[in-house]
């Protein structure tokens, strides 16, 4: 799938609007970080070679006001976290260690060179990449953008996605059901799932089970980057997507997978836009977008780590192993020190979505015979 994927273009985007985006370029440092040698505690400035020593404390320096001249030799300024070491300061005393007297302070014992002084360009230099190209940008990389100086990225343009729910049976939250009606819960769901990976989603669309809704359905999806279908898509009469995508001219990659729940997913291509349908169980929606959709939101995006990131825990229980398919349970996962336990929740069927709400991770059972037993380790993957 992935070998299918063509990165977009790229934008430029002022930090501010960057959250959750993708760098499409190396960002590089404005400035050396710290841009000054600074200090790291509130104390006194000195030369270690003066001390111990009793010195007088000649100036005062505030963050953000460095002193008017160098310090000489045997005399103390004073110093506030932040501060910029003088010339000829090669240590700062922390006002903890010291004496005070009138206008001296006393420094009880020999200071190291260049203790508690933070070194220009120690964090990062300028010109030097404070974020490479393919992370994506969370809290600390936007923190580490602005601390230097870099004021707008060049960001992966937000892929295109559009929404396509099938079946006659749906309908929208606040309408009453008629007999035979269930509420529409997929579209919803991949939407919000595709906009937390970094796409922008149109409104999704719901369509019944006949030719024509879905073909208009269909069309207009396929103008965006990527296009994600709900239900219909398995080898029921009325499971139209295949068949009307393939009229449409998307080119079928795969059509099911051994994955439990999840089976009849498929993946075609159409141009450059990525075309997935998944089946209409909401939990098999919900872990073919995290196993398949969401990899491709980030491939599109250029990321550098697009596949699942999975971490690994122990099993709270003994799982039976599915012969054929692996098999990605629902699960909560509880601390017991060090240990990350996974406890399958109770309901564990396809349809279960508000059994699959209870749970924040998906536990990846391999396929194969017999049973894991309680404490074996298992990779998983957050939901939170
Ligand atoms: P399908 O894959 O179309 O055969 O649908 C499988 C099951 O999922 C059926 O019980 C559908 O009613 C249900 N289903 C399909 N689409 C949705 C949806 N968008 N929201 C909630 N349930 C759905
Ligand atoms: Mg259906």
């Amino acid at each position: 799938m992935l070998e299918r994927v063509r990165p977009l273009g790229a934008e430029t985007v002022a930090l501010r609007g960057a959250p959750g985006r993708v760098l499409a370029d190396d960002a590089v440092a404005v400035t050396d970080l710290p841009p000054f040698p600074s200090s790291a505690m509130d104390g006194y400035a000195v030369r270690a070679a003066d001390t111990p020593a009793r010195l007088p404390v000649r100036e005062t320096v505030a963050a953000g006001r460095p002193a008017g001249r160098p310090l000489a030799a045997r005399e103390a300024f004073a110093i506030a976290t932040g501060g910029v070491v003088p010339e000829g300061a090669d240590a700062v005393v922390p006002v903890e260690d010291v004496v005070h007297y009138d206008n001296d302070v006393e420094i009880p014992s020999q200071v190291e060179r260049g203790a508690n002084v933070r070194p220009r360009g120690g964090d990062v230099g300028a010109g030097d990449v404070v974020v490479a190209r393919g992370a994506r940008l969370g809290p600390a990389q936007i923190g580490a953008l602005a601390a230097a100086g870099v004021a707008e990225v060049r960001c992966a343009r937000r892929p295109h996605a559009a929404v396509v729910a099938t079946g006659s049976e749906l309908k929208p939250a606040g309408e009453r059901l008629a007999p035979g009606e269930i509420y529409e819960a997929n579209g919803v769901m991949l939407a919000a799932a595709l906009a937390g990976a970094g796409a922008e989603v149109g409104t999704p669309a719901s369509v019944a089970d006949d030719e024509s809704a879905h073909r208009s359905a269909l069309e207009r999806g396929l103008e965006s980057d990527l296009l994600v279908t709900s239900g219909g898509v398995s080898v029921g009469q009325l499971d139209l997507v295949r068949e009307l995508e393939r009229e449409l001219g998307v080119e079928e990659i795969f059509w099911r997978v051994a994955v439990k729940p999840g089976k009849p997913i498929s993946f075609g291509v159409r141009g450059s836009t990525l075309v997935f349908g998944l089946p209409g169980n909401p939990v098999s929606s919900l872990v073919g977008f995290e196993l398949f959709v969401r990899p491709a939101v980030l491939a599109l995006q250029g990321h550098s780590q697009p596949l699942p990131a999975y971490a690994v825990g122990e099993l709270a229980t003994g799982v039976r192993r599915n012969a054929e398919r692996d098999e990605f349970l629902r699960a909560r996962t509880r601390l017991d020190g060090d240990r990350v336990l996974l406890e399958p929740v109770t309901g564990q069927e396809s349809h279960m979505i508000a059994r699959a709400a209870g749970a924040d991770a998906l536990v990846h059972i391999p396929r194969g015979a017999g049973e894991l037993a309680a404490g074996v380790a298992a990779r998983y993957l957050s939901l939170a």
